[in-house]
């Protein structure tokens, strides 16, 4: 079976993590954790990093650091992973979600302006499978609007928007280093900020709300989101290499792109968008499939042919969790429900070889061709 990921880890993480082991600094105090934070922001463009326990973690101490009032609407994708309105909900804010384009997958902008009620304070920008979301223009909608962005670019990590780096956006951005990611750190995540004082209660919230003259009073909740020195040390590693990760998945991307464009010039499938002046970096190799086989029956057919695969995200609105809230209405959003019905990613880790990138669009090609 060709796998869907699998992590590419060199020896300078195994260095630093036994290094963490033999001098006992195995919890979440010990120099890898602001040596990965200050490189990472730094690669990203970032003043501060803080370091937390997963990428969800991240979001939820995101918006819990900007304080905003019970009740708030944040616009947000459909089409993204449950965690961005997760930590909407668990910070008593209420996600409004609006529908992908259906040529970048990413959050549809017009739909963003057109969901502006006097409640909303914030518009979360998630860039889906690698490509920058249109943030220009995303952008522009917060400053007329006077509203926060936040940027979650768990898939973007080395993406690139017209010169400017995906993590730099806005005032608060948000990373995964779960397995899957361009840098892992096995489970793991960071906030990156510009401004001081957002990152020193990011610190806090991370880490209990301690006063730190008064340790065990506690004037707010906080969470225990630390990460430990060890996946710091994993994390140090595979930030120094970053650049390689992200020239990797470009090139793999690339190669899908070559062998699979017959398939699309026979109107068959969607291949990964690709705009003037974006960097797609193919977190996760992702297609669209045109008809007459859906997604669900292709990857099925792939996995008998060994060939390992996974759906696209499930859209949000119409998650069966989330009916349960005052705020939950019934909405129709075509371009992600397509997605979800239609839309599917090959193996795409970083380990994979040119074989088995062949070999996944021969087999895709005699799927689609059987059918
Ligand atoms: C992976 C991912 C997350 C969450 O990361 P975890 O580390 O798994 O909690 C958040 N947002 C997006 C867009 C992701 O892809």
């Amino acid at each position: 079976m060709i796998p869907v990921n699998e992590p590419l880890v060199g020896s300078a993480e195994t260095e630093y993590v036994l290094e963490a082991l033999k001098t006992g600094w195995i919890s979440s105090e010990g120099k890898y954790i602001r040596a990965f934070e200050e490189l990472f922001a730094q690669k990203c463009g970032r003043k501060h990093g803080i370091a937390v326990n997963n990428g969800t973690s991240a979001l939820i101490a995101a918006l819990r650091a900007l304080r905003l009032p019970a009740g708030s609407e944040v616009i947000l994708p459909s089409f993204t992973i449950i965690s961005c309105a997760l930590a909407c909900i668990y910070n008593n804010l209420v996600p409004v979600f609006v529908d992908s384009d259906a040529r970048t997958w990413n959050m549809n902008p017009d739909q963003v302006e057109a969901c502006i009620t006097p409640k909303t304070k914030a518009v979360m920008a998630v860039h889906i499978y690698g490509l920058p979301a249109e943030m220009a223009k995303i952008e522009e909608i917060c400053t007329r609007n006077n509203l926060i962005l936040v940027e979650d670019f768990a898939e973007a990590i080395g993406s690139v928007y017209r010169g400017r780096k995906c993590g730099s956006f806005g005032t608060l951005s948000c990373a995964s280093f779960y397995a899957n990611k361009v840098i892992t750190t096995g489970e793991g995540g960071m906030v990156l900020t510009d401004d001081d004082e957002l990152a020193a209660r990011l610190r806090s919230v991370r880490n209990l709300c301690f006063l730190p003259e008064r340790r065990f009073v506690h004037e707010e909740l906080g969470y225990n989101f630390r990460m430990t020195n060890i996946q710091a040390a994993i994390g140090l590693g595979q930030t120094e290499r970053l650049e390689e990760h992200v020239e990797k998945k470009i090139r793999m991307g690339e190669l899908y792109n070559r062998l699979l464009a017959p398939l699309m010039e026979r109107g068959l499938l969607q291949l990964p968008p690709v705009q003037p002046g974006l960097i797609n970096t193919y977190w996760m190799y992702g297609l669209v499939l045109k008809g007459p086989l859906s997604a669900a029956e292709c990857m099925k057919r792939l996995g008998e042919a060994g060939i390992g695969t996974r759906p696209f995200f499930f859209p949000l609105h119409a998650q069966p969790a989330f009916e349960q809230f005052s705020w939950h209405k019934k909405q129709s959003l075509p371009v992600s429900e397509n997605l979800y019905r239609m839309g599917f990613y090959l193996p795409s880790g970083l380990t994979l070889t040119d074989a088995q990138i062949q070999e996944s669009a021969e087999k895709l090609t005699l799927v689609l061709s059987a059918a």
